[in-house]
Parts: C-alpha cells; structure tokens; sequence
C-alpha cells in the first residue's frame, strides 16, 4: 500500500502567480450594519490619532480573502493530516475533547485578576492537575508556571542554585551527557553554570566509571534525560543517583521524554530530584507553531521552599487560594500561574484516559517505535542496538556511500506525505535519523511510513540525484536555512 507514487517532477499550482496580487481598488470582504447610535464626528474624537491614510491595505472581496487563507493553509503540514515523526518532540495527536473543555465558556472567559472567590474552579483545576502529575513522576510538589521545557529547565536550575545557596555552598558546575537536548547545556549556560561534558558508553548509555570520576563538591547538579535522545533507558539511574548524592549533588531529570514512562515507572522512585514535564508532547496539548506551552517542574520536599510562587493552597475556610509568603521562592518565572488553556487540555487528556489508558498509552508508543525499529533494521544502519523506548534512532551511514545525507532523506520523505523526522540530534551520531512515532500511529499509517522509507532507501540504490533534488511536491523546494532562521522576511508589502 502506497499513499502516492511521488514524482520527480516539480508540481505546478496554477494559482502560482496569483498568490499575493490579489488587490482592486473598491473591493471590501466586510460590510457594517446600519448606525444605531448618534453620529459623532471622528476627527474630533480621535484628533491626531485618527488616521486617514491606512496605507496600502489590500482590497478584496469576501470569498478571495477566503480562498487565500484557505489555499495556505492547505500548503502547510499537520500533525491532523499524517504522522508527524519528529524525534524527542512527541508530536501526537491533540484529541478533540481536550478542545471541548477547553471551551467552556466559564473555563475560556476566566481572567488572571479575577478575585479568587469567583476563581474557584480555574484554581480547583490547577489543584487536581498538580496533583495528579505529582503522583505520574512520583515527586512531592510542582509549580505548573514555566511556558515551555526549557523554561521549566531554567525554573530547575534557579531552584538547584538556591537550593544550594541555602545549604551555605553555592556550587558552579552541572554535569550535562553528550547525548542531551540542546536545551539543557544552554539552559544550564544561562543560568550561569559552567557545563561539563559527561561522554556516553557503547550501550549509549551514562558512563558510570566516568560520572564517578568527574563527580566532586563543586557539581550543582546532573541534568539527565531518561530514556535519553537514544531512546535509550538509562538502566544504571540508581547508581547514577546515588553517585550524586553521596557528594551533595542533585539529579535534574529532562522529562520531555516521559511519553516512555507514564504509568510505567516513576522519576521520584528511581532517584531524580527534580524534573520538569512537558505538558505539549506528553500529555497532548497543541505544540508547535511557536504556541503556549507548558514545563511545569516537579521537585522533592526539601526543595518546595524554592518553588516559583505564588502556589494554590487551601485556606483555613477550606476555599482555594494562592500563597504569596513564600520567602525561599525563587520569585516569579511568568505572568500570571502559566499558560491555563494548556493545563485544562492536560488534565482533559489525563481524565479522559485515567490510569489505565495513560499505562497502555505509553504502551503503544513504545510497541510502536519498536514496530518501526525492525520495519527498517536492515534498510538504515542502527548504531545502538540496545532496547527501544518511544522513540528510535538510525544514522544515514549506508545512504552516505551514495553521497546521500540524512536531510537529503527527510526531504524526499516530505514527498511521500510525511513531516520529517529529526536530522540534527542526538549529536553522538552523526547523520542521525531520529523517528518517534507516538501511541496515536495506526500499524496502517506506520506501514506506509516503513514503506516510503524503504522505497527512498532503494531510491538511493538506483538513481540518487532524485533524492538529492528533493522535495518536487513543495512550494519552494531547497531553503537556505540558515538564512531563513537568521533573516526571516515576515512581511510583505505591495510593489507600488
Ligand atoms: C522538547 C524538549 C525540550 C525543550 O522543550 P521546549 O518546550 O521546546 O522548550 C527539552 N528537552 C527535551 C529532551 C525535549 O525533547
């Protein structure tokens, strides 16, 4: 079963050309009801700040503003339109109840400075997902305020910094594995740490002996992903927790990651301090485009003093409020409790699956990575052989005899109809592939997931120019990336 039979032709739109000229004097997509309120002279009204030129807005009809945002939004990928394979990202499916919920009207209309009388709800919901995602890492206390993972990695490390401080030895290192996310050596870098590189084993594992080695009084912390950019479960954790402790330190774990382990194991119970969740990979709120996120970080009991504040708690006439006396806190890191529309979805998806349905859920998306391990064993070049978890990483070792490199393949794969996988991490191997597919992937939607993979594989067998001049299917084909990270242009204005 094929989704398409990719041409190596590049695809035309016949509105090619018409994309953005679109504007005639005297079209209008609105029309204002008649006045039903006194007339007022603007001019007098507005005075200076009235303007009169609006510039060169675009003029049109109803349905060709329609047509353009339509047409656009048909030129982009979605994770509702297919797999969405980005490795460590956790892009799974939003389920539409979590939508439901989040627009209830009373839920939808809250505001951040209503009094906490009338906020009973809104601060009941914050209550039972805080507790609820302190039983899943089985830690003792959480603040839900950080806006994304890294937010609540920088969140961690002030804590471990105080934590330290009020332990009267400030310390000045963090130990970071070269398998980590990119975030967490920069996280630890901002938070004014020195970084110390800490090398994997052969199983792409921690290096005990080495760990063992570099830990000494001057270490703040290990800020540890598990399962690790490999997909890797960290099977050494106890020992790796207990190297830490014995010299003060803390053990930071990056639980980005944690769609391997909900309901499984517990972070808590294997020796981590403190951690912080992505609430939009794991638990299924919307992710990426630049939206709001949510990091929330949980920590062990001595560490609740630092907790960002203020923190929900029950007041002596047993309604709900929050706790600005906080001495220790570290302050504030957000406006407001965090970003409320993505607690709701969290806790919406953590209800609606209950205990059972989040264990099978990690379940599947490790049954499914593995699934997609053996679909290709043999077609890439796997460079760990040791257990997947919920997510799996081949390098383009194979391919690059032809010359091919692994963005090479991710782009024909956009071809196929599906997003990329990750190209650039984990950085230990190089020209790495790295695929997760997540529990919402059906065996039917993987088949032909393995079968474009495969079919690109024979690609670079036989004629590999086409998968070096891929993508044909898309607008623009090759970007130059750098620029257009560097020098975005957001902006476009008519040639007059
Ligand atoms: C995504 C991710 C992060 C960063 O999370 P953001 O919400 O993108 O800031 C950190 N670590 C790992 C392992 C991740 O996958």
């Amino acid at each position: 079963m094929k989704r398409s039979t990719p041409k190596a032709t590049r695809h035309v739109n016949q509105n090619e050309g018409l994309i953005f000229e679109k504007s005639s004097p005297g079209k209008a997509a609105w029309k204002l009801p008649p006045l039903d309120v006194p007339e007022v002279d603007t001019a007098k009204l507005l005075g200076s700040a009235e303007r009169k030129d609006l510039g060169h807005m675009p003029e049109v009809s109803e349905i060709e503003i329609i047509r353009h945002f339509t047409r656009l939004s048909t030129w982009n990928y979605a994770i509702d339109l297919g797999m969405y394979p980005l490795g460590s990202c956790t892009m799974k499916y939003n389920p539409r109840v979590n939508e439901a919920v989040a627009r209830v009207e009373g839920i939808a209309n809250g505001h951040p400075y209503q009094p906490e009388k009338i906020s009973q709800g809104a601060l009941q919901i914050i209550k039972t997902l805080s507790e609820i995602l302190i039983e899943i890492t089985g830690l003792d206390a959480i603040t839900l305020q950080p806006a994304a993972g890294a937010h609540g990695e920088l969140t961690g490390l002030l804590i471990i910094r105080a934590y330290h401080k009020s332990q009267g030895k400030p310390r000045k290192k963090i130990l970071i594995p070269d398998s980590a996310h990119g975030t967490n050596p920069a996280t630890a870098a901002m938070a004014g740490y020195s970084v110390e590189n800490l090398k994997s084993n052969a199983l792409g594992m921690v290096d005990v002996a080495s760990l063992e080695l570099q830990m000494n009084e001057d270490v703040a912390a290990l800020m540890l992903t598990n399962p690790n950019t490999l997909g890797v479960f960290e099977q050494e954790i106890h020992k790796i927790a207990d190297i830490l402790h014995a010299k003060g330190g803390l053990l930071y774990m990056d639980g980005a990651n944690m769609n391997a382990l909900v309901g499984k194991v517990r972070p808590g119970d294997f020796g981590v301090d403190l951690m912080h969740l992505n609430l939009h990979k794991t638990f299924s709120t919307p992710h990426g485009g630049g939206g709001p996120g949510s990091g929330p970080v949980a920590v062990r009991k001595v560490l609740e003093p630092f907790l960002p504040k203020p923190v929900v708690v029950t007041k002596p006439d047993g309604t709900l409020g929050f706790d600005y006396q906080r001495p220790q806190s570290i302050g504030r890191v957000r406006a407001f409790y965090g970003n409320f529309g993505m607690f709701v979805r969290a806790l919406a998806y953590i209800q609606a699956n209950g205990p059972d349905g989040l264990r099978q859920t990690t379940e599947d998306a490790v049954l499914n990575a593995n699934y997609i391990r053996k679909g290709l064993e043999g077609s890439y070049d796997l460079p760990y052989a040791t257990p997947t978890m919920h997510e799996v990483v081949f390098s383009d070792k194979l391919q690059a005899k032809k010359g091919v490199r692994t963005m090479d393949i991710a782009k024909r794969l956009i071809d196929y109809g599906f997003h990329p996988y990750t190209t650039a991490f984990p950085l230990i191997v190089p020209g790495a592939l790295m695929i997760e597919p997540t529990e919402s992937e059906s065996k039917e939607e993987m088949d032909l997931f393995v079968d474009a993979m495969k079919s690109i594989a024979a690609e670079v067998e036989e004629e590999p120019q086409t998968v070096l001049d891929a993508p044909y299917s898309t607008r623009v084909s090759r970007l130059d990336e750098t620029a257009a990270a560097r020098k975005p242009v957001l902006r476009w204005s008519p040639n007059v």
